[in-house]
């Protein structure tokens, strides 16, 4: 079969030529030609394997395009990259690979097109497509990759056992093209990831997390974290998660699964943002609640504070998984914190003052947290559905209201420590922290306005109550 219209980027051409000058075969493989068929848009990262040098033929490309390129090499990996135009092209050359029991790095030896295939991960990942002048555009399809692209099929080229042994790397791989794509893992393969699963501990946390992402952004993210816990990966990366999977039952009262409930929360979210730590903070919401969980008497299930104890354990979480410890974190931790502050609103009558302690406490994020509140809504009760969503109306356009009125994000006190002890003559005590505390306290309550006239008059009423005297002028 020719498939030359997937290939009308000058660059393809004049890689061919290259390759036929050299007298060497070359191919364009892997994510390219499988998105091409997928019809999604065309990758800019492309993958070219040359049975010769790939490092030759790199120089070869380079030497015929017109803005003279610089060509990284990689002489230990045999590899050469070159950017042109926006695209990053990958040069490698054919190879055999064999693996070792500890590590996820093979002995690698020089090899066919065969071998080549032989050793990519999915069939879909293993369709290449010629560029040498007399078979330009031909595809080279040994395992059924196109069929399996029709069927949406993840599938290996050879024994699934092997492969995901090999390079327990791919497991993650299988699961994340299965969320990206939505397609099926072959039962085979499952089997196999769940068998292999313990090898995930000789790839680097890096390499996990990378795939963690990219299973979080994709449209439905539940998909790959439902299969991590299907194939047991998930207790071993985050077993935070998996233990809030189950409902108990203590005379005759349950709680709802935490587990299943997180996942919607995400799929939820997934529709509505594309920051990616915000999706962090859907999927870590819930994780102080195992530690908490309680059953009382008179009362039922509760999660004391399991808020305050989650956001602690984003930062231990994040520490293992070697992710960040910036901003980022803490804007998670803020976030799980936080997390329950908008629901209560969501239930009762939607004061002015709750708002204001809101946008107080939540600053910047207060939006982000909305969005986050809004996602947690999963009950299937639709009065109540309603209800909440409604509220969480009325909450954002009070945000509005009270943000344009008493400008409480990032909230400067109007009258500031050096002026409270100017005025009453007083050095650093404990008298001006009340006094500010009590101006703060007036203006989220909604007792003054924002405003440095009413603090001062408040100012000079409370350090009356304190028994202080007005400094003389
Ligand atoms: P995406 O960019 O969406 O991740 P991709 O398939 O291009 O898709 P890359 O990681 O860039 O992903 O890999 C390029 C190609 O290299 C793959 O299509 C596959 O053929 C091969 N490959 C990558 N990683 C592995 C691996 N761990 N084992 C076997 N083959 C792999």
């Amino acid at each position: 079969m020719n498939h030359k219209e997937a290939l009308q980027h000058e660059i393809f051409k004049t890689i061919g030529q290259a390759a036929d000058e050299g007298q060497v075969k070359a191919y364009v493989i892997g994510g390219f030609v499988r998105d091409y068929f997928l019809k999604r848009d065309a990758k800019k990262d492309i993958d070219v394997v040359a049975v010769g040098s790939g490092i030759d033929l790199a120089q070869k490309v380079a030497q015929k395009l017109s803005d003279k390129p610089e060509v990284s090499v990689f002489k230990n990996f045999g590899t050469a990259m070159i950017k042109h135009n926006g695209l990053e092209l990958e040069f490698v050359g054919a190879r055999k690979e064999s693996y070792r029991k500890d590590s996820r790095k093979p002995l690698v030896e020089d090899g066919t097109l065969e071998d080549d295939q032989n050793r990519r991960d999915f069939t879909i990942n293993a369709l290449a497509l010629s560029l040498n002048q007399d078979n330009f555009g031909d595809l080279l399809d040994p395992f059924d990759g196109l069929k399996d692209l029709e069927r949406q099929l993840i599938r290996t080229p050879l024994q699934p056992d092997i492969t995901y042994s090999d390079d327990p790397l791919r497991m993650m791989r299988a699961i994340r093209f299965s969320t990206q794509l939505d397609f099926t893992i072959e039962l085979r393969s499952l089997q196999a990831i769940t068998k292999n699963r313990e090898r995930i501990k000789i790839v680097s946390k890096e390499r996990i997390v990378d795939e963690l992402h990219k299973i979080l952004m994709a449209p439905k993210p539940s998909i790959g974290f439902a299969l991590m816990h299907k194939t047991g990966l998930l207790q071993l990366i985050l077993p935070e998660l998996t233990t809030l999977q189950g409902i108990e039952e203590v005379e005759g009262q349950r709680h709802k699964d935490n587990f299943w409930h997180t996942l919607e929360v995400v799929d939820n979210i997934a529709q509505t943002t594309d920051n990616l730590w915000l999706r962090w903070a859907a999927l870590l919401h819930d994780i102080g609640k195992a530690p908490t969980k309680k059953f009382h008497k008179k009362i039922g299930w509760t999660f004391h504070a399991h808020e305050f104890v989650g956001s602690k354990m984003v930062y231990k979480l994040f520490k293992r998984l070697r992710m960040p410890l910036n901003d980022k974190m803490k804007f998670v931790q803020k976030m799980v914190l936080m997390s329950s502050r908008p629901i209560v609103l969501s239930e009762e009558h939607v004061t002015d003052s709750a708002v204001r302690r809101l946008v107080f406490d939540a600053g910047d994020h207060v939006n982000e947290l909305m969005t986050l509140c809004e996602a947690d809504i999963t009950t299937k009760n639709l009065k109540k559905q309603r209800k909440y969503i409604n509220n969480f109306k009325i909450v954002r356009e009070k945000i509005i209201e009270v943000e344009e009125r008493d400008r409480i994000r990032n909230f400067q006190p109007p009258v500031s420590g050096e002026e409270i002890m100017k005025a009453f003559d007083l050095k650093p005590s404990k008298e001006i922290g009340i006094i500010k505390e009590a101006i703060k306290e007036a203006i989220l309550e909604g007792e003054i306005p924002n405003e440095h006239g009413a603090a001062y008059k408040l100012m000079l009423e409370k350090g009356k109550e304190l028994g202080l005297k007005v400094a003389s002028a």
